[in-house]
């Protein structure tokens, strides 16, 4: 059939070159009509690219009836994948370019060239609500002004256009019954391109190679891609403009719409110089010199070495990078200089902090004469088991960790003893860290080191620590170390010179400016624009993001945004840091930034305590972090001694971050929180005597390290001996301390494979754990890794693996789940006569049913995308297919406890138009921010996409307030909780009746550690069920009707009660006594 029409091969006309080939098809149409109706019969690809054709027909069709809509990629492409329900990539239309060369304009042109359309736009009253038709910022449009475009330009009666290049003409107008004729006409124009296509492929080709081939050449670029040489520079970093000009520099961008909502400077501030004494030896003085080029040193520094000198512990809280390395070196070389024999360990929360200052330890220790035979080692998990021996007796100071205190030092302190004896030295680096169940256990290993060392006659042992600044230093050492207050030694007052710092507070602006009502521009795309900004005038920036996903998303934006604009010279030193990379990967990317390569790096906040990631000149932080306590540590890593450096918290679309807009100067006058570290949990406690007694037996002596709770443990849990000691049970024999984990249980994880695309090679990119597994990986899904788009092959969860390959795909994925935390068996309740709270064992269940695929780029709030997940996706029509899985469920068993809510309080919720799922939700975070230990204690979130959904959902929640322990925490924290559950609820409902704010804050029903970033949640609700719960009279009439917009089907049910164990006391709060 091909050959007897027109052979190309036979009539010499077959062009080589796949491109001139379709223009010559395509030029023929118009005197080969009649071969439309091909009875070639048309390959899968041809009849899908025809879909998509059609699709972007009518879109295109449509808009050009409203005249107000700019035809810009972004917003077409919007359109055409809301009636596809797939994604439109970029090669297709490219490909439908090269088959229809003249009528496709695809193409980038000057900005200037829409603003006619936009001044039309700007001036129409009534607005389309739907997001699609606005003018989105996007990476198709470039800094220099040009934006890529895609429309049709017909040919009418045969007359050629004028039109090349990038000019831009206004699409005609036309009745609708001449639209519907036009859109058919394309439509044949389409089919008869593809019949020509495939008639003139010679046999020996294929046709959607050679369109594909072709199709390449179509990818548009930016005018200004690659840009002109000159302009592919950017200052070094040593040499860029005052912090100042910068920022002034940004009001000036086109993009400038008033974002900043708050800025505060902090002057400059000279160094503090103090004479120490006794001074240094010469040959210390020498070494510091030689070494570090440090001849003076800061009050701080010296407060901290003379305390050490008078023999007391010491606590440093100044800011970051304000040397204090120097007050931990100092020391030790005095000490090694005193007596060779001395010893030190050095305790760093991670272990790349510790491999940078063990390095600079030695460097110092080498250029100290009569020291330079001293040996230095680092001793962790990581250290070869015939290393070790050596590593003991031949050592003066160590870099370890307290996992290696707790199980290898201490169990083994026979063969450690020389060390201990000698050891003069304990520093503890970054002691904020320590807090919460981990803190616990972290003070009760220090005391057991204390005991061990007093038992073999060393008294003299220091303890120095460097911290953020805390509010209660002194009383966190004494907790840690378990010190007399008095042997303590704080010093807060800073003699480091600052740099001036700016602080800015960065809210992105509405999508339609004119409309309040309107959301806000993606914080992401806010936050990545001034990175790149600042980036291209020699800035090292540091973008903090608060989940991993975001940090991939943040990336795969700078990747693309700095690829579009040619800028591969910045690019190459950009890099993104969080956890879950291997190994390799982090110790790569660690030593790129510290070697001062990099120029920008995206992280999560993995990188906010742990590595010294060297000089940064600026903090943007996408979303208020988790505390006060984290802002201003974050907001600390910019700036070093002379140069100026900024902040900027980019405020995110959540009730908290809008609350630091509205209350920007609390950013910096709010006291942080208390650092809490619970010494009364008995199980804890229980689990380090066991350990303790192993060392060496236990006298009831030793409640001065242990507390007033020993004894009655000591006596009921462990092994009295006829001499009256006590033993380790023989239950935790031989090694009790493997009964401990002292960072929460080791969790279950998956391997994420990557394979490469020939099927040969694979190699292992990530370990996820099992929790965070179910939600990552799940076949289909969109996994990120270093900013690249890989999609899940398989996943195996018999041998808990999954199988990624590479894919540039325009779409990100977020699963659907339901994470449902039941209440399984009571064991214990509290009552306190007007209801009750139980507790016992909780079962959590969640199951991935599916994922939405979501258009990544680039308009929509990205962030709260995937924080709240669906709802914003929802809203802004950016989901563009829904697929369906059939994975199984991940179950697991914890504890924690319950209060259900009773009949009447829900019925009177329903008539006073108050939704139960916002009250108890909000209930719930009011009742765990008066809580101390809440960092270890989970809630159920209510989710928006659940709760606000229009359709009846099967799914049903009981009318109950549930808390569990946080899994891989290990646990016994709800109980703590449950104990005081009277209080908490008093307290909680105190809090909301004092706080001042309308909606619900921080200080009364949110929380930053919310799920699904407290968007389902009501003060008034939550205030109705504390008082209901704690017998409050409750006034329906002074309770205000809330007016609802739309009815929603109900959501929660009431409770039903939950299988109790045997024999469970009923423990009477106010009687405080069982009946
Ligand atoms: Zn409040
Ligand atoms: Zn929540």
């Amino acid at each position: 059939m091909k050959r007897a029409f027109d052979d190309p091969k036979a009539s010499g006309s077959g062009p080589s070159k796949p491109t001139k080939k379709l223009r010559q098809s395509q030029s023929k149409s118009n005197n080969k009509a009649s071969i439309a109706s091909s009875e070639t019969p048309w390959p899968d690809h041809f009849t899908s690219l025809f879909k998509v054709f059609k699709a972007i027909n009518t879109v295109l069709a449509f808009v050009s009836s409203r005249k107000q809509i700019a035809t810009t990629f972004p917003v077409i492409r919007a359109s055409v994948e809301g009636l596809l329900k797939h994604p439109l990539e970029i090669s297709r239309v490219a490909e439908l370019k090269a088959l229809l060369p003249d009528l496709i304009k695809f193409t980038y042109i000057d900005k200037n060239e829409l603003l006619i359309n936009e001044k039309i736009l700007n001036r129409s009253t009534r607005r389309d609500n739907s997001p699609e038709f606005s003018l989105p910022a996007s990476s198709y449009d470039d800094a220099d002004g040009h934006v890529l475009i895609l429309e049709f330009v017909d040919h009418l009666k045969g007359k050629k256009t004028r039109n090349s290049g990038f000019q831009y003409t206004a699409p005609p107008t036309l009745t609708p019954a001449a639209m519907k004729k036009l859109v058919e006409k394309r439509n044949q124009q389409f089919e008869q391109a593809v019949n020509e296509l495939l008639l003139a492929t010679p046999e020996t080709e294929n046709a959607i190679d050679l369109i594909q081939e072709a199709s390449r050449e179509h990818i548009p670029v930016s005018p200004n891609c690659p840009p002109k040489k000159e302009d592919k520079t950017f200052p070094s970093p040593d040499n860029r403009l005052p912090m100042d000009d910068i920022i002034e520099e940004v009001k000036e961008q086109e993009w400038y719409i008033d974002q900043i909502v708050h800025r505060r400077t902090f002057d400059a501030k000279n160094g503090q110089i103090a004479q120490l004494d006794p001074s240094l030896s010469e040959a210390i003085s020498e070494a510091l010199k030689s070494s570090r080029e440090i001849t003076t040193f800061y009050t701080h520094q010296v407060a901290a070495i003379q305390a050490i000198h008078r023999e007391k512990h010491v606590i440093v809280s100044t800011s970051t990078a304000s040397g204090k390395s120097i007050i931990y070196q100092v020391p030790i070389l005095q000490f090694l200089e005193r007596d060779s024999s001395a010893k030190a360990m050095l305790v760093y929360p991670t272990k790349a902090l510790a491999q940078d200052q063990k390095a600079a330890l030695e460097q110092l220790i080498g250029a100290c004469a009569g020291l330079s035979h001293i040996k230095v080692a680092t001793y962790d998990g990581d250290t070869p088991q015939e290393l070790r021996a050596d590593i003991r007796s031949n050592c003066s100071v160590i870099f370890t960790n307290f996992d290696m205190i707790h199980a290898s030092i201490l169990p083994n302190e026979h063969v450690w003893r020389t060390f201990l004896k000698n050891l003069k030295l304990l520093a503890v680096d970054e002691l904020h860290c320590y807090s919460g169940l981990f803190g616990s256990h972290v003070s009760y290993i220090t005391r057991r080191l204390r005991r061990a060392c007093t038992a073999i006659g060393n008294r003299r042992l220091r303890f120095i620590s460097c911290t953020a600044t805390i509010s209660n230093p002194r009383q966190h050492m004494q907790t840690i170390f378990g010190l007399e207050p008095s042997e303590i030694e704080v010093v807060s007052e800073d003699g480091a010179p600052s740099g001036r710092k700016d602080f800015l507070v960065w809210n992105p602006p509405l999508v339609l400016p004119e409309d309040p009502r309107s959301s806000r521009v993606s914080s992401l795309s806010e936050a990545t624009q001034l990175m790149r900004f600042l980036m291209k005038r020699g800035v090292r920036v540091i973008l903090f993001c608060k989940i991993r996903k975001i940090c991939e998303l943040a990336m795969k934006t700078i990747i693309t945004e700095l690829g579009n604009e040619g800028r591969h010279d910045i690019l190459e030193r950009v890099k993104p840091y969080r956890g879950g990379y291997s190994r390799e990967d982090r110790r790569r990317i660690e030593h790129e930034a510290f070697s001062g390569n990099l120029l920008g790096i995206i992280a999560t906040n993995a990188l906010e305590l742990g590595v010294d990631i060297g000089i940064l000149d600026a903090v943007i932080m996408l979303g208020f972090p988790m505390s006060i306590a984290s802002f201003r540590q974050q907001a600390g890593r910019a700036g070093r001694r002379a140069q100026d450096s900024l902040a900027v918290l980019v405020a995110d679309p959540f009730p908290i971050d809008t609350y630091y807009v509205d209350n920007p100067t609390e950013l910096f006058e709010q006291v942080p929180h208390h650092l809490i570290v619970d010494l009364d949990n008995k199980m804890t406690l229980e689990s380090h005597l066991q350990c303790a007694a192993h060392e060496m037996p236990i006298s009831l002596e030793d409640k001065a390290y242990f507390g007033p709770l020993m004894a009655e443990i000591c006596e009921s849990r462990l092994k009295r001996y006829a001499d009256g000691w006590y033993h380790t049970h023989p239950k935790f024999l031989p090694f009790p301390s493997r009964f401990i984990s002292i960072r929460g249980a080791q969790e279950e994880t998956y391997t994420v494979i990557k394979m490469s695309k020939s099927g040969q090679g694979e190699f292992i990119i990530e370990e996820i754990e099992i929790s965070r597994a179910m939600f990552e990986i799940y076949e289909g899904g969109v996994f990120m890794h270093q900013g690249l788009t890989y999609v899940v092959k398989e996943v195996n969860h018999d041998r808990n693996f999954a199988k990624v390959f590479q894919a540039e795909v325009n779409y990100i994925t977020s699963p659907r789940d339901f994470t449902d935390v039941d209440a399984k068996q009571t064991l214990r309740i509290r009552d306190f006569t007007a209801s009750r709270a139980f507790y016992g064992k909780i079962d959590l269940y969640v199951k991935v049913f599916g994922f939405f695929k979501i258009r990544s780029w680039p308009t929509y709030s990205l962030s709260s995308i995937l924080l709240t997940f669906l709802i914003c996706f929802c809203r802004n029509k950016a989901i563009i297919d829904s697929v369906d899985l059939d994975t199984p469920p991940w179950e697991c068993e914890t504890t924690g406890f319950w209060i259900d809510v009773p009949k009447a309080l829900l019925a009177l919720m329903y008539t006073k138009g108050i939704n139960p799922a916002e009250a108890i939700h909000s209930a719930q975070h009011a009742l765990l921010n008066q809580f101390a230990l809440s960092e270890d204690v989970k809630t159920e979130c209510k989710a928006p996409e659940k709760e606000y959904r229009v359709t009846e959902s099967s799914r049903k929640r009981p009318a109950r307030l549930i808390f569990y322990d946080a899994i891989g925490k290990g646990g016994g924290v709800s109980a703590k909780a449950f104990d005081i559950v009277h209080e908490l609820l008093q307290k909680a409902s105190a809090a909301i009746d004092r706080c001042e704010c309308e909606r619900g804050c921080t200080n009364c029903t949110q929380s930053t550690m919310c799920r699904e970033a407290n968007e389902v949640g009501s003060k008034l609700g939550a205030s109705i069920v504390l008082k209901g719960l704690l017998g409050h009279e409750l006034d329906p009439d002074a309770i205000p009707l809330q007016e609802q917009t739309v009815s929603l089907p109900q959501t929660i049910v009431e409770a039903s009660a939950v299988r109790r164990a045997n024999d469970v006391r009923i423990e009477n709060v106010t009687q405080n006594a069982s009946t």
